[in-house]
C-alpha cells in the first residue's frame, strides 16, 4: 500500500551522516526539517548538500523545510550540572540579552539568580503571573517586578539546565516576532535553495506579511516560497482565520502550544486547526512528541501510537518527528515505526478518517470542482491512480485535499514545484519534460506508472490537466485513460 500522509523528520546529530540519511529516506522520510534553533550554517549547508545528493541518487524528491527559531526565549548560561530549584525558593530573573559569561553570579543574598537571554522584559510583567521553564516542567510565580529584573517564587521545582526555554503564558511581551537571527538564517536558507519556510511564534497575519516582504527584498525570484505558520501561541489561535489566508500551511506546534495554553486544550485545538487548514486547502503538519519515548527506546508507548493514528484520522497532511530523529538513539526505528502506524491507520481511513478535506459545498473555483469530479470518477471506475499535470503544484494540492482513495501522481516540468510537493498528502511527484500534446502527457503518465509497478490489462487512470495545454490555467479536463489501449488495438 502507498502511504498517503507524509513524514517530516528533523535532521540533527543522530542522523547527519549519509548512511543514516539514506536509511531514513528509504524508510519513508518525505520532508527534512532543518531546525535553526540548533546547528551552525556550516552544519545546515552540509545537510542540505547531502540530502539533495541522496534525493537524486535514490530518485526520491525530499522537501527541505527551514524552520526559523523566532523569538524563542531561553535561559542563559548555568553550571553544567544545572541548578536544582526547590518549591518555595526565591529566584531572581535577570535580562542579560547576550549569553552571560561562565562566571556570572548565580546568587544575590538568599535569591538564586537566573540569567535570561532576552532584552528587558520586566515592564510587561505583573505580580502573581506564572512563568514556565523547560517546556512547562518548572513553574515560578512573580512576586516583584523591577527594571530588568523580576523576583519570583518556585511553585514547581526541578533541575534547570542552560538554554532551556522560558514561557510567559498569557503575557504579551514586547519583543520583535522576526529577530535579527531569523533574518540572517532566512538569507542563508534562500541562498541554499530551501523548499519551504516555517516561522515560529507567529501572532498575526502581519507577522507573515513582514517575512514575505523580507523574502522579496532578499530574493525577489523566490517570492512564491511556501510559508508555514507554526501555531504555538494563544494569540495565533485567536487570529487563526486571518493567518490561514496568508500562509501556505500551518504546523500544530504542540510543544509550545501546550505550555502557552494547557496540555488539556491541545487535542481539540489540533482537530480545529487541521479542519480549518483543510477547508482552506492549506497544508497542515502535526508536530512534537509524536513518538517522544523513542528518543530513548526502540518502541513507542501505546499512547504515542494512538496519537499518530489519530492525527491521520483528524486529516493531517503530515506527521513530524523532532528529537526522535535529530538527537535520539533510534532515528531509523522512529521513521519506520511512524510509517507503520500511518500505513495501518490509513488502511482504516474510510471508517475513521476525514474523508473529504474540503467540504462539498458549492464553490467558484474550477480547480476544486475538477478535482472533486476526478475523485468521483476515480471511485466509479476503480482507477489505479489520478495523474495531474501541474506548473505550480496547486492542482496537485487541491487533488490531495479532495482525499481520493487512489495515489495522486503529480507531473511537473518545474524543479522547484517538484521539490515542494513532498508535503502533499497522497502525492508522488515526477520531474518531466514539458508535454505539448495530450499524447505526450499519456506517454509520460504510462512511463511514470510503469516505473513503480507492472501495468495490468485494462488498468485505467485519470489524467487531469488544463486546456489549452501550455497556458497557466486551472485544470478543466479529466480524461479517463486505459493504459496501453492504443498499443493493444494496434497489435
Ligand atoms: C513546538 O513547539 O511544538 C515546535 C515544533 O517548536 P520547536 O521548533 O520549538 O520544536
Amino acid at each position: 500500500m502507498d502511504r498517503k500522509a507524509k513524514i517530516v523528520a528533523t535532521i540533527g546529530p543522530s542522523c547527519q551522516d549519509e548512511a543514516m540519511l539514506t536509511r531514513l529516506i528509504e524508510a519513508g522520510m518525505d520532508v527534512a526539517r532543518l531546525n535553526f534553533s540548533h546547528g551552525s550554517h556550516e552544519d545546515h549547508a552540509k545537510w542540505i548538500a547531502s540530502i539533495r545528493m541522496l534525493s537524486k541518487k535514490l530518485n526520491k524528491p525530499i522537501t527541505i523545510l527551514q524552520d526559523l527559531q523566532g523569538p524563542k526565549m531561553r535561559v542563559g548560561w548555568l553550571p553544567k550540572e544545572g541548578i536544582l530549584l526547590k518549591a518555595g525558593q526565591t529566584v531572581q530573573l535577570v535580562s542579560v540579552e547576550q549569553a552571560p559569561a561562565a562566571d556570572y553570579p548565580l546568587n544575590n543574598g538568599d535569591s538564586i539568580v537566573i540569567p535570561l537571554e532576552i532584552p528587558d522584559f520586566s515592564n510587561s510583567l505583573r505580580i502573581g503571573k506564572r512563568i514556565l521553564l523547560d517546556d512547562g516542567n518548572l513553574e515560578l510565580v512573580i512576586t516583584a517586578v523591577k527594571s530588568g529584573e523580576v523576583d519570583t517564587q518556585v511553585v514547581l521545582g526541578g533541575l534547570l539546565t542552560s538554554h532551556k526555554g522560558i514561557n510567559f503564558p498569557g503575557i504579551h511581551l514586547d519583543i520583535p516576532g522576526f529577530t535579527e537571527k531569523d533574518a540572517g538564517d532566512l538569507a542563508f536558507g534562500l541562498q541554499q535553495g530551501i523548499d519551504v519556510l516555517a516561522i515560529s511564534f507567529v501572532r498575526t497575519a502581519q507577522d507573515i506579511e513582514k517575512v514575505r516582504r523580507k523574502i522579496m527584498e532578499l530574493a525577489p525570484d523566490k517570492q512564491s516560497l511556501p510559508i508555514i505558520a507554526k501555531l504555538e501561541l494563544p494569540e495565533a489561535i485567536e487570529n487563526i482565520h486571518e493567518i490561514i489566508q496568508v500562509v501556505d500551511g500551518v504546523m500544530v506546534a504542540r510543544g509550545d502550544l501546550a505550555v502557552e495554553t494547557s496540555p488539556a486544550q491541545v487535542p481539540v485545538l489540533q482537530k480545529e486547526i487541521i479542519q480549518l487548514a483543510n477547508r482552506y486547502a492549506k497544508t497542515v503538519i502535526t508536530a512534537t512528541q509524536m513518538l517522544d519515548s523513542m528518543i530513548h527506546n526502540p518502541r513507542p508507548t501505546r499512547a504515542e501510537a494512538s496519537d499518530v493514528a489519530n492525527a491521520i484520522f483528524d486529516g493531517t497532511d503530515a506527521v513530524m518527528l523532532s528529537g526522535e530523529t535529530a538527537s535520539g538513539s533510534y532515528p531509523l526505528e522512529s521513521v519506520q515505526m511512524m510509517a507503520q502506524i500511518v500505513d495501518e491507520a490509513e488502511s482504516h481511513y474510510n471508517e475513521w478518517g476525514c474523508v473529504n478535506a474540503i467540504p462539498d459545498e458549492p464553490n467558484r473555483d474550477d480547480a476544486i470542482s475538477m478535482t472533486r469530479a476526478a475523485r468521483e470518477l476515480a471511485h466509479d471506475r476503480n482507477v489505479s491512480a489520478i495523474a495531474v499535470f501541474t506548473q505550480t503544484g496547486k492542482t496537485a494540492l487541491l487533488m490531495s485535499k479532495a482525499r481520493p482513495q487512489v495515489p495522486i501522481l503529480a507531473f511537473t516540468p518545474d524543479p522547484v514545484t517538484f521539490n515542494r510537493m513532498g508535503l502533499y498528502w497522497g502525492v508522488t511527484s515526477f520531474l518531466v519534460p514539458f508535454a505539448h500534446t495530450v499524447e505526450g502527457m499519456i506517454s509520460i503518465v504510462e512511463a511514470g506508472i510503469l516505473a513503480s509497478s507492472p501495468i495490468q490489462p485494462g488498468q485505467q487512470v485519470i489524467v487531469l490537466y488544463g486546456f489549452p495545454i501550455g497556458t497557466y490555467r486551472p485544470p478543466n479536463i479529466a480524461l479517463l485513460h486505459t493504459i496501453n489501449e492504443n498499443k493493444d488495438t494496434a497489435s
